[in-house]
């Protein structure tokens, strides 16, 4: 491609508004455009790029036996209503009307729409296990979209749907999909980890979250440092809350605080060492803002970190731990709380297995870093995370409310059970991009680099630069996706571009051309050579 007819509309300046590395970089670098909170276009280099990962992970799919599909992404109301979502999913789904005044709702995710087409065609044991998927546009409308790709409103997501005649079936199944997601972001080059993360929400059991590691990420992870534990903090809350005995390694009970604002928190209690009931509050879902706790008794206001304005769902945790939460109604079984959260009010109330009357107000226990593990081996670690993945075994959560049945080797009708396995496709982009890159730009891993190698001749207006520059353009052409910056513009202007396009191989084609001598300049360590034109096709591979 030649760079004169190319669209790439870099920058001079940061764009005000980028909030991280890789929102300024792909605008700067001129991959995306901003149309709206949330909503991007990819430009011709971002949609190369875009499509690459999209390749990754269709291969890895198809590798790994999944049957590729395309659902719509305008859903009709009733489906939800199946399910019970179109109540509860609250305003993060986008909602619509036609000229009839039916309700739709804009594909937030595809559990309802799959589970509604596989009813009508999985019906025996003998058409079981199947995995379908897509890679297509989803809707959110995210409380706060920010971080350019990374939460947009917008987006594109790879989501795979599996059925199951029996548990086996599932988890052999979750497994491949495991290593099909270990292949996927290696090849795009992330530093990911898996973690265990929690199932609450979706109301499943077994579920990983793929984080690519970057400080700009919204979760945190604890992880050990000397074994492979890594979990969600949300998890390890859960995880790590230290047990007199086996018996009180369970959870008590869990409840849901009622839905009276954006947020949801989740109550977990306790008994931790001491006999004391231990309370865990965790949020699920969007942020909450400004949050007192109260005693549901006496209404005393407990302030929590007021110097934290706009948590996140993991400051949340982080910022309770001084914070005494919980308080015994009298009642028998029942601990009552109140949160109140960006002006509105979170109730709870969890039924503990035990008699509460004599319990004191408890101290909220809150993992910290240099705690020892769950497995028994090292210390916890934090890290920050970007979620590019998602796998998560369902079970018969849905199939049972649309009464998705299939008949079994007995002949006796069995809800499916089903996996999901979601891949932030858009989001990977730019988390690739948070992960590679330097001052002066990005650095794409080979796979995923909308080229392969920049050529540059320093001075168009040279012929022997000229001539020489399309000559390596036509040859090395046939093997590779190269750009040619044919622009008449300084040499400062061309190598600053190019540096912030960040293809991985740049050759500048200067002076010595009539020597048939370029220079080649890996883009990642900056190392540099001179070569003769015929070494380098060799040097590239
Ligand atoms: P998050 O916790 O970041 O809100 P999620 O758990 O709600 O993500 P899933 O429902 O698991 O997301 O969706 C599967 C994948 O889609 C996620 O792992 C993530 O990579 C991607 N994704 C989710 N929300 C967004 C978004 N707003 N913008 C871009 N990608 C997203
Ligand atoms: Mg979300
Ligand atoms: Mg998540
Ligand atoms: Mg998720």
């Amino acid at each position: 491609m030649k760079q004169s007819q190319m669209l790439i509309p870099t920058l001079k300046e940061n764009p005000a508004d980028a909030e991280c590395v890789s929102h300024r970089l792909l605008i700067k670098a001129g991959f995306i455009r901003q149309n709206a909170s949330g909503i991007y276009s990819y430009l011709p280099l971002g949609y190369k790029v875009l499509r690459k990962i999209e390749a990754i992970v269709r291969e890895e799919m198809e590798r790994a036996g999944c049957l590729e599909l395309l659902m719509p992404a305008i859903q009709p109301a009733e489906l939800w209503h199946e399910t019970g979502r179109w109540d509860i999913y609250g305003p993060e789904l986008m909602r619509l009307q036609d000229r009839h005044g039916r309700d739709f709702a804009l594909g937030a995710t595809h559990e309802e729409i799959i589970t509604s087409l596989v009813r009508d065609e999985l019906t025996t044991y003998k058409k079981l296990p199947m995995t379908l998927y897509q890679i297509q546009t989803k809707y959110r409308d995210e409380r706060r979209p920010r971080f350019g790709l990374l939460r947009g409103r917008e987006f594109i997501m790879k989501d795979a749907y599996s059925f199951h005649a029996d548990e086996a079936s599932l988890d052999e199944r979750y497994k491949k999909m495991y290593e099909a997601y270990t292949n996927v972001f290696t090849r795009c080059g992330l530093d990911f980890r898996a973690v265990i993360a929690d199932s609450g929400a979706m109301g499943g059991k077994d579920t990983h979250e793929f984080m690519a590691l970057a400080a700009v990420g919204e979760d945190t992870i604890a992880y050990s440092d000397s074994s492979d534990y890594a979990a969600n903090i949300e998890m390890a809350e859960v995880t790590f809350i230290p047990k007199a005995s086996d018996e009180a390694m369970l959870p008590l009970d869990e409840g849901q605080a009622k839905q009276d604002g954006q947020a949801l928190i989740h109550v977990q209690v306790f008994k931790d060492n001491e006999d004391q009931l231990v309370a865990v509050l965790y949020a699920a879902g969007d942020e909450v803002n400004d949050i007192k706790v109260k005693n549901a008794l006496n209404a005393t206001l407990l302030e929590a970190a007021p110097e934290a304005m706009n948590w996140s769902q993991n400051d949340i945790l982080t910022h309770f731990d001084n914070v005494t939460i919980l308080a015994d109604n009298g009642i028998k079984n029942i601990v009552n709380g109140v949160i109140e959260a960006s002006g509105k009010t979170l109730h709870f109330n969890v039924n503990a297995a035990r008699d509460l009357s004599n319990v004191q107000f408890a101290d909220l226990r809150m993992i910290k870093e240099g705690d020892p593990s769950p497995d028994g081996k090292g210390t916890i670690q934090f890290a920050r995370g970007i979620e590019v993945g998602q796998v998560f075994k369902l079970g018969t959560r849905y199939s049972e409310a649309m009464n998705a049945t299939f008949l079994d080797q007995n002949g006796k009708s069995q809800p499916l059970l089903m996996g999901c396995y979601g891949i932030g496709v858009s989001r990977t982009l730019s988390a690739v991009a948070e992960q590679h890159s330097d001052e002066n730009g990005l650095c794409w891993p080979t796979a995923l680099a909308p080229f392969a190698v920049h050529i540059m001749p320093i001075n168009m207006k040279n012929d022997e630069q000229k001539t020489l520059a399309e000559k390596l353009y036509q040859e090395l052409g046939h093997q590779y996706d190269v750009l040619l910056d044919d622009r008449n513009e300084r040499a400062g202007v061309k190598f600053a571009d190019s540096d912030l396009i960040g293809c991985p191989i740049r050759v500048t084609v200067g002076k010595k051309a009539s020597e048939q001598i370029v220079e080649v300049k890996v883009r990642r360590t900056g190392e540099s050579m001179e070569l003769s034109v015929d070494e380098v096709a060799a040097f590239i591979e």
